[in-house]
C-alpha cells in the first residue's frame, strides 16, 4: 500500500495513528494514511506561530513571497501527472478532470504569485500640516485551512495562495477521505523551499483533528470549505478565540433555461454543470428551471445526453462519470432521491446505485413538476442528481430560483440581453453565468450568500481578507 505522512514544522512524520483509505472505485483499502490528533494539531500551530514571527519569513520582502509561490506553481506543474493520479484513486474523480483541474492550480499560484507585492497601503491626507498618516497592509497571522474531500488541491490552493501571498503562515487540514494528493503536495511544499512552519499539513478526522484546530487560541482567521453544518460548528468554535472565518459551503443552484435559448447549448452545459466531477461540486447546477413551452424538448435532449454519457473506472482518459467519493454520499444520495420519489419526483433517467464494486451512481434526472415539496428541490445531494421544475413567466423563474436557503451559483440561458440583465439584477447568488455555466479563473472572486457562506476566494480581494490594516500616524 502506498504510504502517506504529515507535514509539520518542515518535516515529514507518521502521525498519532494511521488509517485506510479506500479507493471509491473498488471500495478496498489502497493507501495507509497519518492521523493528526490534538498534540499534532499543536505542534503544527505552534510551528506556524513561531515561523510567523521569528526566523526568514517575516524578514521575506513580498517580492521574494512571490518567489517562493512562482517556485511552487512550477512544481505543481511538473508533478501534475503524478498529483492528478493520486487525487484520481483517493477521490474517485475522473483522471481527465483532475488533470485539467491541476493545470489551473497551477495557475492560481503563479496568479498570487504576482499579487505578493501588489498589496498596498494607503496615504492619507489628513487634515494636519504636522501629520503624515498611512495604512500598512499586515498579514493576520496564523491561518488554518480546512478542505472537504472533492478538489482539494484546487480548495487549497485558493486559500494558501494569497494567505501566503499576504505574509500569512498555514496549517492545512485535508479531509479524511482522499486526502493523498494534499499529502503528496506538502513534499513539493517542501521542495519549493518555504521556512519550516509555514506551511503545515495534516489529515485527520473532524471531531479530534479539525475541532483541535479551530478551537486553537493561537488561529487568526479561519478558510473553511465545506458542508453548512459542519460550518455552524466551525463558527462556534471559533468564538472563544474570536478568530475571523470565510466560509465557503454548499449549493443548490439554479440552472435556468428561457424557451428562446440555445437549448443544444444549454443542454451541453447543463449536463456538465450536473454532471461533471459526479456532481460532487458545489456550485452543481442541480436545478433545472425550464421555460413549460421547451421543458418536453430540452429534456428529451438531456435524457440522450445522460444516457449516452460514459460510466467507467476513473483512471481511464475516456471515461466521462466515476464513482462517488465515498458510500456514505452514495447512500445519501440514494435515500434522498428515495424520499423525493415519495413526495411526488418522478425519475426521468437513472435513480439506482449501480451495483458491483466501488460507488457508482448514474445520471439521474428527476422531474419534479408535481412535487413542490420533494428533499430534491431543497436538499444539496452532492451528487449526479437533477431536479426540473417548470415555470411560465420571467418573474416565476427569479422567484423559483431564489427559492432556496443557499446563493451560490447560477446560470441563465437566453438570448434575450435585457432579460439577461433584469436575471443578473435579481439572482440571489455570489455568481452569475449566462449562456455558459462552470467557468472559474484566478482574477474573479468566487463565494455565496446565505447558507453557501461569506468571504470571497479569488482576486485581489481574496489577498486583502488575510490582512489587516494598521494605521501609522507620525508627527513631522
Ligand atoms: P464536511 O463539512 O463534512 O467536511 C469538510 C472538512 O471539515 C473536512 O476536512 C472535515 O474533516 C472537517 N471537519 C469535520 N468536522 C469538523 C469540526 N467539528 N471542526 C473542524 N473541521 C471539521 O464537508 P464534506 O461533506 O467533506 O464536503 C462536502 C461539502 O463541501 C458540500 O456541502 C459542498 O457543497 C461543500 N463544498 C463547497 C465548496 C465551495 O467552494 N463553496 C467547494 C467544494 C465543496
Amino acid at each position: 500500500m502506498d504510504r502517506f505522512q504529515l507535514y509539520i514544522d518542515g518535516a515529514f512524520e507518521d502521525g498519532a495513528a494511521r488509517f485506510p483509505s479506500i479507493d471509491p472505485a473498488t471500495g478496498t483499502p489502497w493507501a495507509d494514511m497519518p492521523e493528526a490528533r490534538a498534540a499534532e494539531v499543536d505542534r503544527a500551530v505552534s510551528a506556524a506561530e513561531r515561523a510567523f514571527r521569528t526566523g526568514a519569513w517575516p524578514k521575506m520582502t513580498a517580492s521574494q513571497r512571490g518567489k517562493l509561490l512562482l517556485k511552487l506553481a512550477d512544481l505543481v506543474q511538473a508533478a501534475a501527472p503524478e498529483l492528478a493520479r493520486l487525487e484520481t484513486r483517493d477521490t474517485g474523480k475522473i483522471i481527465r478532470e483532475t488533470t485539467a483541474q491541476i493545470a489551473y492550480v497551477a495557475e492560481y499560484y503563479r496568479y498570487y504569485a504576482g499579487i505578493a507585492d501588489k498589496i498596498e497601503g494607503a496615504h492619507l491626507p489628513i487634515d494636519k500640516p504636522d501629520m503624515e498618516v498611512w495604512t500598512r497592509r499586515e498579514p493576520v497571522g496564523v491561518v488554518a485551512a480546512i478542505v472537504p474531500w472533492n478538489s482539494q488541491l484546487f480548495l487549497s490552493a485558493v486559500k494558501l495562495g494569497p494567505a501566503l501571498a499576504a505574509g500569512c503562515t498555514v496549517v492545512l487540514k485535508a479531509s479524511e477521505d482522499g486526502p493523498a494528493p494534499l499529502l503528496h503536495f506538502a513534499r513539493l511544499v517542501h521542495e519549493a523551499g518555504f521556512p519550516a512552519g509555514v506551511v503545515n499539513i495534516l489529515t485527520g478526522f473532524g471531531p479530534t483533528c479539525g475541532h483541535v484546530l479551530t478551537t486553537h487560541p493561537r488561529v487568526a482567521h479561519i478558510a473553511f470549505t465545506g458542508g453548512p453544518a459542519t460550518a455552524r460548528a466551525v463558527v462556534r468554535n471559533s468564538a472563544d478565540n474570536l478568530a475571523s472565518t470565510s466560509l465557503e459551503l454548499g449549493g443548490k443552484s439554479p440552472f435556468i433555461v428561457f424557451a428562446d435559448a440555445d437549448l443544444d447549448s444549454a443542454a451541453n452545459a447543463q449536463v456538465s454543470g450536473i454532471f461533471a466531477a459526479t456532481g460532487q461540486s458545489c456550485v452543481a447546477g442541480s436545478r433545472l428551471l425550464v421555460e413549460a413551452s421547451v421543458k418536453d424538448a430540452f429534456l428529451a435532449r438531456l435524457k440522450a445526453k445522460a444516457e449516452a454519457i460514459r460510466i467507467a473506472a476513473p483512471d481511464d482518459m475516456a471515461t466521462e462519470v466515476g464513482p462517488l467519493c465515498t458510500a456514505r454520499q452514495r447512500d445519501h444520495i440514494a435515500a434522498t432521491i428515495a424520499a423525493s420519489v415519495a413526495k411526488g419526483a418522478k425519475i426521468v433517467t437513472g435513480g439506482a446505485a449501480i451495483d458491483g464494486p466501488g460507488f457508482y451512481f448514474p445520471p439521474t434526472i428527476l422531474d419534479c413538476s408535481d412535487a413542490p415539496d420533494a428533499p430534491a428541490l431543497s436538499e444539496e445531494f452532492f451528487g449526479p442528481v437533477l431536479s426540473v421544475t417548470p415555470f411560465t413567466t420571467e418573474e416565476e423563474a427569479l422567484e423559483k430560483a431564489n427559492d432556496t436557503a443557499y446563493g451560490l451559483a447560477s446560470g441563465v440561458f437566453t438570448q434575450s440581453l435585457t432579460r439577461a440583465h433584469r436575471m443578473i439584477r435579481g439572482l440571489r447568488a455570489g455568481v452569475v453565468w449566462v449562456n455558459t455555466y462552470r467557468a472559474v479563473s484566478p482574477i474573479a472572486p468566487f463565494g455565496g450568500h446565505g447558507l453557501s457562506g461569506h468571504g470571497r476566494e479569488g482576486g485581489m480581494a481574496a489577498a486583502l481578507d488575510y490582512t489587516t490594516t494598521k494605521t501609522v500616524w507620525l508627527r513631522t
